[in-house]
């Protein structure tokens, strides 16, 4: 018997209404592992300072979310394929000392969309956003076979960039003006001002698309309601909140958890908060 846990955790600010440990601890109890997962609001200032004390303390690994996805990049070891191919970590693995950067947001994106609605090998998509989650989806979606992408962003230029960083990466661009798929990937429509719409042409939506959300709080936005009323195929944020929390679990640990425990706890996280 050791009193020693396994330690993660998750370096964000702010931090209080982050979901995730409450994920994570249901997956440790769920595959009866003595870890824990520590929820840490870290100033960008003291992020080298925390990721030196997870790495003293022998974190097996912890979870970077805004704004520390890119700025904990100089201060890692290596970085996986998807992260480079990113630009942005989301997972860092602490393998016998190394600190290894992963993205696991663009993979549970496309697990996520594909275990709903099918492949997405050759759909047209229409990306609303170009932050983190929007760089990381469009990278995972073109490497999983996307066959069209436009990016539209508030900031034109960042919007452009993207567009262009997935081009040359990978080969797929705007080749139609007809989209099967449309993400809303900015953070507009989440609590509390939950009433906002993305700044994406509604007449777009309609039967036979299917509209997807990254905003996981609500889960049914005012862009998915209005999306299912025009009848249009809807996907929430859940899934790919569960899905790249079950693959960080997967990378630390080895081990597979019941994606049906980890969206209860998700829900039961929010039905409280
Ligand atoms: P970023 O800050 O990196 O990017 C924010 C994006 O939203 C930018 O494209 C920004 O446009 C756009 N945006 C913000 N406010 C507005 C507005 N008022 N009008 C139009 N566009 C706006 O954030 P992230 O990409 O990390 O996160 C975006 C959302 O994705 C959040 O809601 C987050 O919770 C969610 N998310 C969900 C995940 C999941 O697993 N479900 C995983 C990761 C994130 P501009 O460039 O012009 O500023």
């Amino acid at each position: 018997m050791s009193f020693l846990r396994t330690l993660t955790g998750s370096f964000s600010s702010p931090a209080g209404d982050n979901p995730t440990v409450a994920v994570m601890e249901a997956a440790f109890g769920e595959l009866a592992i003595d870890w824990s997962y520590l929820n840490c609001d870290v100033a960008p200032d003291r992020l080298a300072d925390a990721v030196a004390g997870a790495a003293a303390m022998g974190w097996r690994g912890f979870n970077c979310s805004l704004p520390h996805k890119q700025a904990v990049i100089p201060l890692l070891d290596e970085l996986a394929g998807s992260a480079r191919l990113t630009g942005a970590v989301n997972c860092v693995v602490n393998d016998g000392g190394r600190l290894v950067g992963h993205n696991t947001d663009g993979a549970g994106f496309v697990q996520a969309f594909e275990a709903a609605v099918g492949p997405v090998r050759g759909r047209s998509m229409l990306l609303v956003g170009a932050g983190g989650a929007a760089r990381a989806i469009a990278f995972a979606a073109a490497v999983a076979g996307l066959g069209a992408l436009r990016v539209v962003n508030r900031d034109a230029a960042r919007g452009a960039e993207l567009a262009f960083a997935v081009d040359r990466a990978t080969g797929v661009r705007a080749t139609s003006d007809a989209y099967d798929v449309i993400v809303n990937a900015t953070s507009v429509g989440m609590l509390p001002a939950a009433d906002a719409v993305p700044p994406v042409d509604l007449a777009l939506v309609g039967p036979g698309v299917v509209a997807v959300d990254v905003v996981a709080n609500p889960p049914r936005t005012a862009f998915l309601s209005y999306a299912a009323a025009a009848g249009a195929t809807c996907v929430d944020g859940r899934g790919m909140l569960v899905e790249q929390a079950a693959r960080n679990l997967s990378l630390w640990s080895g081990r597979e958890a019941d994606r049906a425990v980890l969206r209860a706890a998700l829900v039961r996280a929010y039905d409280q908060g």
